[in-house]
This record gives C-alpha cells, sequence and structure tokens, in this order.
C-alpha cells in the first residue's frame, strides 16, 4: 500500500470500519496516544487504516472522516506532506532502515510545519531490527508534543516489550468468513475466496496470492492429493523439484493448510474440503499427520531464511505423506532431511 494511496483503500475495506469509528473517537475526545500499535493478521489493510489514521489526524476541517478538501488532505493526498513520514521496507531489503528511523526521530524534534500535528507511520514494526526498534524507542519515550506514532504490526509479541509497553493498541479485527468471501467475489481476480483459509484470513492476502496464480497452485496440489489418495502413480520426486523451483514458501504453506484441514476433519469427522478424505486411514496416522504439519512449519521457516535444500525439504514431507495416504502406515515419517 503506497501512502498516497492507502486512505481511499481504507475507504473501501468495509472490516475497517470499527477500528475507524474507534480512532475516530479518541481523535475527537482528544485521547490519542502518542504511540498506537495496531496488530491484526496479514492482509487486512493495517497499512491503509494507517494512512487514512494519519490523514485523519492531520485534516484541518473534519474530525471523523479525512475532509479531502483542505490543504492537509491536498498535500497528503500528492505525498509530500510536511508532518507526515510513511517508513516501510525498501523493495530490496527486509528490514527497515535504521537511517530511516533517525529521520523520523529528527522530524518529531523540531516543530510542525502547518502549526497542527506531526504523524509518523512504521509499517510493518515487525521489520525493525534491534536497532531501529532501539532508536524508536528514543521517541516514544519522550515523545514531542503534538506527535502521533502508528505502528502496524502482524505479530506484537515478537515486538520488543520496551517498544509495546510505551503504545496503546488498536487491534484490527478480520472479517467474518462470509462477509470476507463476499467482498473477494467483488473483486476482478477470480478464485480468491478460496484461498482465504490458507493465508489466515486476510481479504487482501487472499487477493494477492490469487494475483499471483495461488489459485493454480492450489489446484495443482488438490490433483497430487487426488492421485495419491486414488494410488494412482505421481512422481513426487519431480514435483519437489519443480516446487523448490518455483513459488516454495506458498507451496510449503499449501501443504501445512492441507495437513491442518486433514487433522480436524480426522478429529471432528467434519469435511470441509471440496472432497471428504478417507478419514479412517488419517485417524490411524493422526501421530504421523501432526509430526508433517511440524516438518512443513519448519521447512518454512528455513524457506524464509533461504534453504539452499528446498527440493529435500519438500521430498520430506510429501514421501512420507503418500506412504500414509497409501495406508501403508506412517513408513519414512520420522526421516530427517
Ligand atoms: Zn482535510
Amino acid at each position: 500500500v503506497s501512502a498516497a494511496r492507502g486512505y481511499r483503500l481504507a475507504a473501501e475495506l468495509s472490516w475497517l470500519a470499527p477500528a475507524r469509528a474507534r480512532f475516530a473517537r479518541m481523535r475527537r475526545e482528544g485521547r490519542l496516544p502518542h504511540g498506537l500499535l495496531i496488530p491484526g493478521a496479514p492482509g487486512l489493510g493495517k497499512a491503509a487504516f494507517a494512512d487514512w489514521a494519519a490523514r485523519l489526524v492531520l485534516c484541518d476541517l473534519s474530525e471523523d472522516e479525512p475532509c479531502g478538501r483542505c490543504g492537509s488532505c491536498l498535500l497528503h493526498a500528492a505525498g509530500n506532506h510536511p508532518d507526515y513520514a510513511w517508513i516501510t521496507v525498501a523493495e530490496d531489503k527486509r528490514q527497515i532502515a535504521i537511517d530511516d528511523i533517525r529521520e523520523l526521530n529528527g522530524g518529531f524534534a523540531l516543530k510542525s510545519l502547518r502549526g497542527g500535528w506531526k504523524v509518523g507511520v512504521v509499517s510493518p514494526a515487525d521489520a525493525l531490527n534491534p536497532s531501529g526498534a532501539n532508536a524508536l524507542l528514543k521517541t516514544l519515550e519522550e515523545p514531542p508534543a503534538s506527535t502521533l506514532l502508528l505502528l502496524t504490526c502482524h505479530r506484537p509479541e515478537a515486538l520488543p516489550r520496551t517498544v509495546v509497553s510505551r503504545c496503546q493498541r488498536l487491534r484490527i479485527a478480520p472479517p467474518a468468513p462470509d462477509a470476507a468471501r463476499a467482498w473477494l467475489a467483488g473483486q476482478p481476480e477470480a478464485g480468491a475466496g478460496e484461498l482465504l483459509d490458507l493465508v489466515g484470513g486476510g481479504p487482501l492476502a487472499a487477493l494477492a496470492l490469487a494475483q499471483e496464480g495461488g489459485v493454480a497452485l492450489k489446484k495443482e496440489f488438490g490433483e497430487i492429493i487426488g492421485a495419491l489418495l486414488a494410488e494412482e502413480g505421481v512422481d513426487l520426486v519431480q514435483y519437489a523439484d519443480v516446487a523448490a523451483k518455483n513459488r516454495p514458501a506458498d507451496r510449503m504453506r499449501l501443504i501445512e493448510h492441507w495437513l491442518g484441514e486433514a487433522i480436524r476433519q480426522a478429529l471432528t469427522g467434519e469435511a470441509t474440503g471440496a472432497k471428504p478424505l478417507p478419514d479412517g486411514r488419517l485417524r490411524r496416522h493422526i501421530k504421523a499427520l501432526y509430526a508433517l504439519l511440524d516438518e512443513t512449519r519448519r521447512a518454512q521457516g528455513l524457506l524464509a531464511r533461504g534453504a539452499a535444500n528446498a527440493q529435500s525439504l519438500f521430498e520430506g514431507v510429501l514421501l512420507p505423506l503418500a506412504t500414509l495416504l497409501s495406508g501403508r502406515g506412517p513408513g519414512m515419517v520420522d526421516r530427517k532431511t
């Protein structure tokens, strides 16, 4: 979400309405803190919300909704508001640059150029490294008057406690699954609704995955599972090779999600997927399924750090899974790669 586009997007995301109302009330009642943590699952539009909130605080005219016409709103829309800083991860980086935080601190130490608030957004704060967080702490510990820091984050528990303890929280709740699917059905990308569970309920995350071909990846993996259940020949080594080279993180997440659903189905007897699984077979091997689920999570951690042995990570999950689904027993489940 770019800073100039975020506030417009926020108005289109219906599930942000309670958070927007809460923030507007805090502002109206003069209860804005200096640091506001905005936690929530990925793909809920936290950055868009933060940008909208910043625009509202800076707006010269309105209290509940940025007016869109005043000098402040126009500067914000043009992306060059002098009292607004938008800090995120540079495209080719994985962490927020400490120099950007230092610049933010420097800006906050100066008087507001338009005589009102100064607002900074750090999004996502999960991408702060320890020195970045430490630098940010300086401003949070001694905030100048009329300054507001908005920190979006996926996992507040991963942020330094010193930072979290100096912020109020405004959590973004995910929409109900039906509401999320209804919203996705109105988007140009077909099939995004069926990726919602996979991404943890964030509609924008489902949409992004659909735009990157996630629907086809899911269908392909479903066909492999179908073939394994039917005990048709599947070249899993070749699939592992392809998976390692093409979207390995998304594919491993698909496998993790499938295993989670299979375990749930085996335990509750409820079929959630299009096709019910042979639950007797799965229930017999529930421990092995849990072990494979753990393995997919470990593999995702390794993939995120750029593991060189991606193919063997896939084989380490898929080959034992094939054995389980064939009904022959846990077999090679304990194999470590
Ligand atoms: Zn305005």
